[in-house]
Formats: structure tokens, C-alpha cells, sequence
């Protein structure tokens, strides 16, 4: 008989565990255990039967990105083969289902004689109730006080979950079949060469997807060199990555201007009807006819590069997630200058809000919008509305605002508002976007909207389209993503006064 598969994931979730599976009958057959597995035979561990999975999660290490099934990280803690034992050597799937399973392993941390034993619910039970107890036996692979928690690391990567989190290789679609649901998260070296050798059309292998590119040394930025298709193309590629998280389950409005940034784009919410089929997508269930029924959702780095091909500059996700539209992931402060508002009024308006978000506790992170503007993205928790953030921005904005009157205007309408400022809360609202960070704007250099220290509003170097697609990868690589904090830090707004 042919040696079986067990694999054991430590998979952050909404509690930590460890998934330990066995390869049965072609399938994962799968017990939650949320202690861990151990060594010491004097221990034993609460274990939760639960749904099979499919051969193809059994080497997957990555991120599942937050609202699907699962949502956190995972590590391949531990990996080899097992055998059943004794009685249940024949039919180890009978084994499981009447109950009791004797098995050893040969793992790089687990070895030796395991038993899993049934002790409530079961075939007759009901869902999520079929509880079981992990031991292992005295043998000579024992050994008291062996605790899984004092052997972090990936068995695969060397890597702890919290390194997986922060740099992944991959993400796990949940909603894709099992074969195709393990996504690589990073271009190879030859997948980016491999679209420099193509001509002005061509088919590129990226990300796990075959691709048709084309027109790819169109000009679509002004600059020294100029920008073309091919280079945006690799750009794209390049802070895919980075920009996903920020794309992943939420609807995407592109602004496309398929002839360059010199032209007058125009905003496509509409997925076409040729896009390839594994593109993720959201049907808007409120859409009344003659609006947008069916939107792109970037859940994979090959989708952003399909929308960039697309003629897609400009990237606008979202404020909200498809699982629930009307509910903000963030609370938007959109600093928008007037005609007659220098760079430095604007700085002193942002700085500002930075005292008053200290003062307030709350965490949120700046960016330059690659145009004349910064934003503030607060992150927020599950269970607001858009009239909530709308009405937090605007009573924070009033209040900062007060400070320096003279430079901010509340009209409504632009030629009213004398060249002022306008701190925009109102787009805190259901299909209402800002840029995402890092995306392109259609402007010759092709700034980008990038995120910002704080500190960095007190540079006297800082401008708000300083750093373009050229410029932003090597900040990126030495700083970091300095935005990511609005992704890992939901919070509740404190009242304003
Ligand atoms: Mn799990």
C-alpha cells in the first residue's frame, strides 16, 4: 500500500488551532485541535472532527484573505506520512467513522503511535458537535511537557505564522474549486522578464494565469522616458502583492483611460461580458436596471493586471466589502484642496488631524493621492454604517477644521467655495471611492497614491505627487507597507467631543 499523507496546519483564524489530516479514501479527512498535538503521553487533547478537504490544501501556506471561509493564516507546521495500525490497518475511513483510529506518524515533530477516540457526537450528532480526544501513546517517540506551541516554525518555509502574515507566498481562494484555489502571491523573476520579450501583443504567463496582453509599447504616461503599457504592465505586477489586501472582497470601480493619461478617462464599473471566467466578481443584488449589476473583485494579483491591461489606471475599490455593502471597513478623511490652497495649508490642516486622532487614540494611517490631496483611513469594526463614519468624519473635520477657519470652506459647491480647502467626509457612502493606495494617477511620471509616515508631514521634501511608479517600489521595499495598519487594526470611534 502506498504511504498516505498527514499534514498539520496551524491556522490562525478566529481562535488559533492546528488542522491535523490525514489522507484517507483520496481526501483530507481533518480534526481541528486547538491546543495542538503533543508528544507527552500523560496529555490529552480536545479534537473536533470536521469537514474533509481536498488534496490540494495539503501543502498550502499562505493567507485566506479575511470574510472567506477560514479567513486568517496558516502554516504548514508539521508534514510526512502515517500508517493505521493494528484492528483499523484495513479500513482506517471505517476506523474514523465508527470512532476510534490507532495510527503512527513519521513527521519531522510528531512521530510515533497516536490514537484518536470519538467521545460525543459523531454520525448521529449534530453539526459541529462530533467531539474526539488526541493522545499519544507510551512509546519511545514520548516525551513528557513537549508542548506544540514551543515549536513554531513552518516545516515547509521555516517561517512562524506571523512571518507568513506579513509577507505570504500565497492565498487561498476559498471560493474557487480546490485545484485552482491556491494562488501564488509573487512574480518569479522569469515571469517578469517573460513580458519583456513579448511583442506589442502577446499571451503572459503571471501569477498562476495565462494573460493576453496587448498594445504594450502604447504610451500611456508623459514623462522621461515615457511610460508605456509594458511598463505599467510590470508595475502592476510588481505591487500586485502589495495592493491586493486592499482590493480582496470588495467591488472595483476603474477608471480606465485606455489611450494614456493625456486623454479624458472615464469610469467603467461594469465587468465585460469577455472577461475570462476566473476573474472573481460581485453581482450587486440592489443594482435597479441601467446601473452596474456585475463588478470586477481583485481576490488575485493575475485580476489586477487583467483590469491594468484593461486600460484600468486609476484603482478605486470599495469602502465596503461584497459580504456586506453597506456596512465601511474604514472611515474616509479626504483632504481636498482648493484652487487657492497652498501645499503648506494643506499640511497644516493635516497635521492637524493628526494631533486630533492622538488625542483621540484612534490609529489611521495618511497618503499623498499622487495628485494635490491627502487622505485618512481609519480603520473601523464590523457593525457601522456609512451614516455612522460619515457623521464621525464630519464631526471630527468640523472640529479640526475650527482651528484654522480661514482656510477651509463647507459649501457644498466648488465655485462657491472661494479657493478653499473642503474636508470631504461625503465620501462616506455606499459606492462612493477613494484611490487605492499605490495606484497610479493619470498625470505625466505617473505619481502614484502613496502612503506616508506621520512624521513625514513635518518633511519639508514631502509633495503630494512626489513618488511615481519609477520611484515607489524601492520605497516600498526599505519601508514597507506603511498603509497595512488600516487592514489589521479595526477599532470603534470614540465620540468627537
Ligand atoms: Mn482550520
Amino acid at each position: 500500500m502506498a504511504e498516505k499523507r498527514f499534514v498539520v496546519q496551524r491556522h490562525r483564524a478566529r481562535r488559533l488551532h492546528y488542522d491535523f489530516r490525514l489522507e484517507i479514501d483520496g481526501v483530507l479527512v481533518s480534526w481541528a485541535v486547538p491546543k495542538g498535538p503533543t508528544l507527552d503521553p500523560a496529555v490529552r487533547r480536545a479534537a473536533f472532527h470536521v469537514e474533509d478537504h481536498p488534496m490540494a490544501y495539503e501543502n498550502f501556506e499562505g493567507v485566506i484573505p479575511s470574510g472567506q471561509y477560514g479567513g486568517g493564516d496558516v502554516i504548514v507546521w508539521d508534514a510526512g506520512t502515517w500508517e493505521p495500525r493494528d484492528q483499523d490497518a484495513a479500513d482506517p475511513g471505517r476506523a474514523v467513522e465508527n470512532g476510534e483510529l490507532h495510527f503512527d506518524v513519521h513527521g519531522s515533530k510528531l512521530r510515533g503511535r497516536f490514537v484518536l477516540v470519538r467521545t460525543r457526537g459523531g454520525r448521529f450528532g449534530r453539526a459541529g458537535q462530533d467531539e474526539w480526544l488526541m493522545l499519544h501513546k507510551r512509546d519511545e517517540y514520548a516525551v513528557s511537557g513537549w508542548d506544540a506551541e514551543d515549536h513554531p516554525d513552518s516545516v515547509l518555509s521555516g517561517r512562524t505564522n506571523d512571518q507568513v502574515k506579513a509577507d505570504p507566498d500565497r492565498i487561498w481562494r476559498s471560493d474557487l474549486p480546490a485545484a485552482r484555489a491556491s494562488i501564488p502571491l509573487k512574480a518569479a523573476a522569469e515571469e517578469l522578464a517573460a513580458l519583456h520579450s513579448l511583442g506589442a501583443n502577446g499571451t503572459w504567463e503571471i501569477f498562476g494565469r495565462r494573460l493576453r496582453v496587448t498594445n504594450l509599447d502604447k504610451v500611456l504616461f508623459p514623462g522621461s522616458p515615457p511610460i508605456t503599457k509594458r511598463d505599467f504592465l510590470d508595475y502592476t505586477a510588481r505591487v500586485a502583492p502589495t495592493v491586493t489586501p486592499y482590493l480582496t472582497r470588495r467591488a472595483l470601480n476603474m477608471h480606465r483611460y485606455p489611450n494614456g493619461a493625456g486623454t479624458k478617462g472615464f469610469w467603467q464599473k461594469e465587468l465585460p461580458s469577455h472577461a475570462p471566467e476566473w476573474l472573481a466578481r460581485w453581482t450587486n443584488p440592489e443594482a435597479a436596471r441601467g446601473e452596474t449589476q456585475t463588478y470586477l473583485v481583485v481576490d488575485e494579483p493575475a485580476a489586477l493586471i487583467w483590469a491594468a491591461n484593461f486600460g484600468a489606471l486609476e484603482w478605486h475599490p470599495w469602502t465596503s466589502r461584497i459580504d456586506s455593502p453597506h456596512e465601511p471597513t474604514y472611515a474616509l478623511l479626504d483632504l481636498d484642496p482648493g484652487t487657492g490652497t497652498s501645499w503648506e495649508d494643506l499640511l497644516s490642516l493635516a497635521r492637524l488631524h493628526r494631533t486630533a486622532l492622538e488625542h483621540l487614540g484612534v490609529s489611521a494611517r495618511a497618503k499623498v493621492t499622487g495628485r494635490r490631496g491627502i487622505q485618512i483611513w481609519v480603520p473601523v469594526e464590523p457593525g457601522l454604517s456609512f451614516d455612522d463614519t460619515r457623521a464621525w468624519a464630519h464631526d471630527l473635520s468640523r472640529t479640526v477644521g475650527a482651528v484654522l477657519p480661514a482656510l477651509v470652506s463647507w459649501k457644498w459647491q466648488k465655485d462657491e467655495r472661494g479657493g478653499l480647502a473642503r474636508l470631504d467626509y461625503t465620501q462616506n457612502a455606499i459606492n462612493r471611492t477613494l484611490v487605492a493606495p499605490y495606484s497610479p494617477r493619470p498625470a505625466p511620471e505617473a505619481p502614484v497614491s502613496a502612503p506616508i509616515a506621520w512624521d513625514e508631514l513635518d518633511d519639508p521634501a514631502l509633495r503630494p505627487d512626489g513618488f511615481t511608479m519609477r520611484t515607489i517600489l524601492p520605497r516600498l521595499a526599505s519601508q514597507g507597507d506603511l498603509f497595512r495598519e488600516v487592514l489589521d487594526h479595526p477599532q470603534q470611534l470614540p465620540p468627537i467631543n
